[in-house]
């Protein structure tokens, strides 16, 4: 990295204007990758007649493959592309994908008759999605570091800037697409989440000189080669292209393993979708690539850092997977058997109200900035893994929250609105507790010749997350038109379990504590010299 290049950026707010361009680019890839979310599950029910059960799986199998792809992504531009291009690419193939979504068909018939066609452009649609966040997402991201020298100390905070990049995106998407979506139609729902994208897309392209030529590939010869008579460049786009006709399969495919599900305890016909094959094996080969790294190739201290980041990151699966109930079973859980009150005067329909999470982060961040630090002053600061625990617990403890909610309905049957904004409270603390405290520990652990392929890692937790989230969702499948009492009491059921998760994982993460520590203390001291 060029020092002179860095030194000569021009600055908004004591940052460099770059990162200004990779606020707004993810802000508006989040607005869409949120606002789709956001309407996903109960557009599949709704509009499409999904099961419950089809829709959660759709919608953990969908998602799982949009943290899973950018380990690809990265490895990618890291590669060939360089980010700038990755970004780009990324960029028009959600745009087709988002609007591709707008196409909704016919709706379902009474009888069940669904739309076909409309079905698999969805799928289509998802698949351009899913791929395009593979190539967008990491990557942009990884430019923030790229605009600050390696000990610049504005480069926490450039981080924090961004993450609020994220959730004001987030925000916004629920409150403005999900409300677009489920009053006036879905179709103009996913249409805005598109625009939003393109804006996002003008705004990269148009600032690109800001970012200084940082994002761009290292080995531009690479891309003009030609392999199998086409440049390098042109065969990743077309392979890319492949690839999202895979996926648009993969999403719908689902196999049969009675066998193992009756060793696991599971009902007879449970299926495995294709989605989960794919990262059972992707984990299996990093595993495999993982324990011959740490064994073979890290020291003594790199090898016990290396081990407790792996806990870490196998452990924010768990945590994912409670999280993201919020676009599944909570959704559902609002939208059919709670009261809607007023929130600042506006009265939010189901998929608006998952903006209350990006709500607390926004409410959180400044009160998290300053606990974590006072506590260090204090010598009271906990360990990565006691704050994971701490995580864990509160994503447990909001679940029991809900529960009780939905074991005492108020007085015209329908659970309390104001519950569910307090399990929200509840998660988000334990959000804050681990999520940002993960993305340090990736940087501060991880050897650093690996350090973006652990970060690709990481992601690829939240991937598994998703699934776990959509599996765990199917605990509350009910039929269309259960009555609201059995609904409350499939809903209190499920979370109950949830609770006993985060509180079963929390207890883990607390035993698993000093050992942790005191491995990594061991390991220095056997490391003098680091
Ligand atoms: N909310 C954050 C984002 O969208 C992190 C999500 C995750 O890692 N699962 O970037």
């Amino acid at each position: 990295m060029s020092n002179a290049i860095l030194a000569n950026q021009r600055q908004l707010f004591g940052h460099p204007l770059g990162l200004y361009v990779c606020f707004f680019t993810e802000m508006w890839e989040r607005f869409a990758f949120y606002g789709l979310k956001a309407l996903l599950f109960l557009y599949l029910t709704k509009h499409h007649a999904f099961s419950d059960n089809n829709g959660y799986l759709l919608l953990g199998t969908y998602a799982g493959l949009a943290y899973a792809l950018p380990v690809v992504g990265g490895l990618l531009a890291d590669q060939y592309l360089g980010m700038r291009k990755a970004v780009t690419f990324g960029g028009i193939l959600m745009a087709v994908g988002m609007l591709g979504m707008a196409y909704t068909g016919q709706a379902a018939t009474p009888e069940g008759g669904a739309d076909a066609v409309a079905i698999q452009i969805m799928y289509a649609s998802l698949a351009l999605v899913a791929v395009g966040v593979g190539f967008l997402k990491p990557n942009i991201s990884t430019i923030v570091g790229r605009l600050y020298e390696d000990n610049d100390p504005r480069r926490d905070s450039a981080f924090t800037v961004f993450y609020m990049g994220i959730n004001l995106g987030a925000l916004a998407a629920s409150l403005i697409v999900g409300g677009v979506g489920e009053i006036y139609g879905w179709g103009y729902g996913f249409a805005l989440a598109g625009i939003g994208l393109l804006t996002g897309f003008v705004v990269f392209i148009k600032n690109k000189a800001h970012l200084m030529g940082q994002a761009e590939s290292a080995h531009p010869e690479l891309l003009e080669q030609k392999v199998w008579g086409l440049r390098r460049e042109t065969l990743i786009y077309v392979l890319a292209l492949v690839g999202v006709v895979v996926v648009q399969q993969v999403l719908q495919t689902k196999f049969d393993f009675d066998a193992i599900a009756h060793i696991l305890g599971m009902a007879p016909g449970t299926q495995i979708t294709a989605t989960e094959v794919v990262a059972i094996v992707l984990t299996i080969a990093l595993l495999v690539w993982w324990f011959k790294f740490i064994f073979i190739e890290c020291s003594a201290l790199e090898r016990a850092n290396m081990i407790v980041l792996m806990v870490l990151i196998a452990i924010s699966a768990v945590f994912w997977g409670l999280y993201e109930q919020t676009y599944g079973t909570w959704l559902a859980y609002s939208d059919r058997v709670m009261n809607i009150e007023s929130l600042f005067g506006f009265k939010l329909s189901a998929s608006q109200l998952t903006s209350v999470g990006a709500l607390f982060i926004f409410a959180l961040a400044i009160p998290f900035a300053w606990l974590w630090p006072f506590l260090d002053r204090k010598g009271w600061n906990p360990s990565a893994s006691a704050k994971f625990a701490i995580g864990l617990l509160f994503a447990g403890l909001a679940h029991f929250v809900l529960q009780y909610a939905a074991l005492n309905p108020e007085s015209n049957g329908l659970a309390g609105f104001w519950w569910f904004i307090l399990a929200y409270l509840v998660l988000e603390i334990g959000e804050m507790a681990l999520s940002p405290i993960g993305l340090s520990a990736v940087t501060t652990l991880s050897v650093p010749r690996v350090v973006s392929l652990m970060m690709g890692v990481w992601f690829l937790a939240s991937a598994f997350g998703e699934m776990i989230a959509g599996r765990f969702g199917t605990l509350a499948s009910m039929e269309k038109g259960t009555a609201v009492p059995d609904a409350l009491a499939i809903y209190a059921d499920v979370f109950s379990t949830l609770g006993w998760v985060g509180v079963g994982a929390a207890a883990f993460m607390f035993a698993m504590t000093p050992i942790l520590n005191r491995q990594i203390r061991i390991a220095r001291e056997k490391t003098p010299s680091v």
